[in-house]
């Protein structure tokens, strides 16, 4: 079995709704994956930072095992004995008090819209049906009907309508616009810190101080997505720390089961997920003891390998030395943490093609946004790993 045959099988037989490159990956380790004709290849996106604490990490992958022996799965008709300790241990590591867990980011989001709908309701006291939740442009927070509702990307809603109502969409970054959609109905702001699948977009500092003050000025919730950005991503454990606010609602994924399993959860206060009766809202494998046990232990290698210091420390010296690279393609290079976009000028004439190059000297990126190349690596990687990436991206964004 070649390459090839692997994709002629995946092109005949699965559905077409992605475009990956063509690099069939059999084995991991670290910062670094296999493909099935051997080679080898540092991985630069890390699953779209899920895999934040490194592929098969040991000690998530011990979890796991350890885990699959006991119980993976009750149901929340029954209790088991890690979702508590899961819930209290991320609630003693963010400072929020409750927690909601799930399995995908969009259901931590739903989550997070629906706790925001029924508290405008119950507690706000919106008329029924009445609660507007307002999303910014450019933004990412899944692919469910609702989700896409409000995304402004023309693909992700094409033929997919009706739509959702009870959104609007204010300009990302733009603190005034927000306080000009604020209506007595509005109950939640849905924000990413750092706009990840929009093309690690950073906001001008102090905005999301702002949006959190307009928030609290006309009693509207602030929701920060932080599945991608949060975790260690972005040199902070969460990206919002960056302007010193508390969110009251944050949405996490991802990187909280560092990659071997589905795990999401809705972190906030009994104010708001309160709302919440038994039967509201559920899920059969959310909080499941196989998930939890695995985002217990990934937690705590983000915190015990001090990774989130690793990603403030080489997120800087890896833009640092992107920097120094002369190339006549880079129009900016950003980011926070190991959460690093290098936006291509438009003669580049596209991310992919550079992407491929990287790919054929053993560097896996991913263009997002047609012109924007996203080095997102698992955050275990050291000084050593960078300047060995180095040279690679050089002569990439030098010779193409
Ligand atoms: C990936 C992502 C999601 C959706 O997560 P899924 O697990 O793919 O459903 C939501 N919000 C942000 C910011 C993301 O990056």
């Amino acid at each position: 079995m070649t390459t090839k045959d692997y994709i002629d099988i995946e092109e005949k037989y699965g559905a077409h709704n992605y475009h990956p490159l063509d690099v069939v990956i059999e084995k991991a380790e670290g910062i670094w994956v296999w493909d099935v004709d051997g080679n080898k290849y540092m991985d630069c996106l890390a699953a779209y930072s899920a895999v934040n604490q490194g592929h098969c990490h040991p000690r998530i992958i011990r979890a796991l095992k350890d885990q699959a022996d006991r119980v993976t799965l009750t149901s929340r008709a029954f209790r088991n004995d890690q979702l508590p300790y899961l819930c209290k241990e991320l609630c003693e590591l963010t400072g929020y008090t409750m927690v909601l867990p799930m399995n995908s980011g969009a259901e931590a989001v739903e989550t997070a819209l629906k706790a925001a709908r029924k508290w405008g309701y119950k507690t706000k006291k919106v008329a029924e049906d009445k609660a507007e939740i307002i999303a910014c442009t450019n933004n990412f927070s899944g692919r469910t009907i609702s989700i896409i509702s409000f995304s402004t990307e023309q693909q992700y809603k094409d033929g997919f309508g009706p739509f959702t109502p009870g959104y609007k969409i204010v300009e990302y970054g733009n603190a005034e616009d927000l306080e000009k959609a604020i209506t007595p109905n509005t109950v939640a702001f849905l924000v990413e810190p750092i706009q990840g699948e929009g093309g690690v977009i950073i906001p001008a500092d102090g905005y999301m101080k702002k949006a959190s003050e307009i928030c609290k000025k006309n009693n509207v919730l602030l929701i920060a997505d932080e599945i991608q950005s949060g975790l260690g991503r972005s040199g902070k454990l969460f990206a919002y720390e960056y302007d010193g606010i508390r969110p009251d609602m944050v949405t996490i994924g991802k990187a909280l089961s560092g990659g071997c399993y589905p795990v999401s959860a809705v972190l906030s206060d009994k104010e708001i997920l309160g709302v919440f009766n038994p039967g509201d809202h559920g899920s059969t494998f959310g909080g499941n003891p196989l998930g939890a046990a695995v985002a217990r232990e990934a937690l705590k290698v983000l915190i015990e390998e001090k990774l989130v210091e690793n990603s403030f420390e080489l997120g800087k010296y890896f833009r640092e030395k992107l920097r120094e690279i002369e190339t006549p393609h880079v129009k900016e290079i950003r980011g926070r943490g190991l959460f690093i976009g290098i936006e291509l000028k438009h003669e580049a004439k596209g991310a992919r093609r550079f992407c491929e190059a990287l790919k054929s000297r053993g560097i896996l990126c991913k263009e997002t946004h047609e012109h924007v190349i996203r080095f997102a690596p698992p955050l275990i990687i050291s000084k050593e790993d960078i300047d060995w990436a180095l040279p690679k991206i050089a002569e990439v964004l030098t010779a193409l």
